[in-house]
């Protein structure tokens, strides 16, 4: 691949990209758009992109065979817009939000048969361009949501994009992705966010913060992930993340009622059964 391509987001993600497939084996230049000029300036000066601006009117001067959306989801709508006047009839047009859904056609209205959603089921709770790395997607599931207007030969090429990352390809319905991730992913970030915030409830007159063990900071890491990002996946996926923290709180009450009642039996099936799936996983 010697095409031209340009990463929209130039942080964590956005980054990793870049990194990914010049590694894999993409020649082409790589550039960056970001909001941020600090983000651009380090990009530059790691080498994860070779030129950049913190204009996105700016796009034509880099005049990309394909783009790559990855700022934080809720963003997505109006670059898209932005961008949509000044692309190559050809453009490829891809992104690696957390969130597929609705989102998907949306952009898919904007943007044409061209656009091509995934989603990268990797990453890290730091952000940020200093702390992308190349082999982050290596032997990870890479989730491709086409549609039935997505366009064969965009999608083929969104595939071997992904294949110069290392990433394993998946195809998954938009609106399935969204009910998926909603369960595995935005729930437990919600639950981690919550818990911290319950600690912080009942820190009066003792600071519980000075004492959490290797169990709850291994439970509580992702708490340390960036909040733009998880607002904006939480407001983007907000009917799937209620349904699943709906369903989460008739658990958490179902454990409380077996710890009131004080049922030995029952509350050790209920522990086993958790932790026979949770072994199940590795
Ligand atoms: P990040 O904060 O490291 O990077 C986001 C970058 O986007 C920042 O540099 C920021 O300045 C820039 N930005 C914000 N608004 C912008 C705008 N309007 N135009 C241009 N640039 C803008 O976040 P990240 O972890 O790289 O996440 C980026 C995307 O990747 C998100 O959509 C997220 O849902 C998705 N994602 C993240 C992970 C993860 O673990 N971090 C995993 C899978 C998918």
């Amino acid at each position: 691949m010697d095409r031209s391509l340009l990463v929209i987001g130039v942080g964590f993600m956005g980054g990793s990209f870049a990194l990914a497939i010049r590694r894999g084996g993409f020649e082409g230049p790589i550039y960056g758009i970001d909001i941020n000029p600090a983000s651009i300036e380090k990009a530059k000066e790691l080498g994860v992109i070779d030129g950049g601006s913190t204009r996105l009117e700016e796009i034509g001067r880099f005049s990309p065979d394909i783009v790559v959306l990855a700022s934080p989801v809720r963003t997505f709508v109006g670059i898209a817009k932005g961008i949509r006047p000044h692309l190559k009839e050809n453009a490829l047009i891809t992104d690696l939000g957390s969130v597929k859904g609705n989102l998907v056609f949306r952009l898919e209205e904007i943007l044409g048969p061209r656009f091509v959603g995934s989603h990268p089921i990797a990453g890290t709770e730091k952000s940020g361009v200093e702390n992308s790395f190349g082999e982050l997607f290596e032997g990870k599931k890479v989730v491709i949501t086409p549609t039935d207007r997505t366009d064969r030969e965009a999608l083929e090429d969104v595939v071997k994009l992904w294949n110069l990352t290392g990433g394993k390809v998946e195809f998954m319905d938009p609106l399935l992705h969204d009910w998926v991730f909603g369960a595995v992913s935005h729930l437990p970030h919600a639950v981690a966010f919550a818990l911290i915030d319950a600690l912080i409830e009942m820190s009066d007159g003792v600071d519980l913060f000075k004492y959490p063990g290797a169990g709850f900071k291994d439970f509580t890491r992702i708490a340390a992930s960036d909040p733009v990002m998880w607002r904006d996946i939480f407001l983007e996926n907000r009917e799937n993340v209620l349904k699943a923290i709906d369903i989460y709180q008739s658990s958490l009450n179902k454990l409380r009622d077996l710890i009131e009642s004080g049922s030995e039996d029952e509350l050790t099936e209920y522990l086993k059964e958790a932790r026979s799936r949770r072994i199940s996983l590795e």
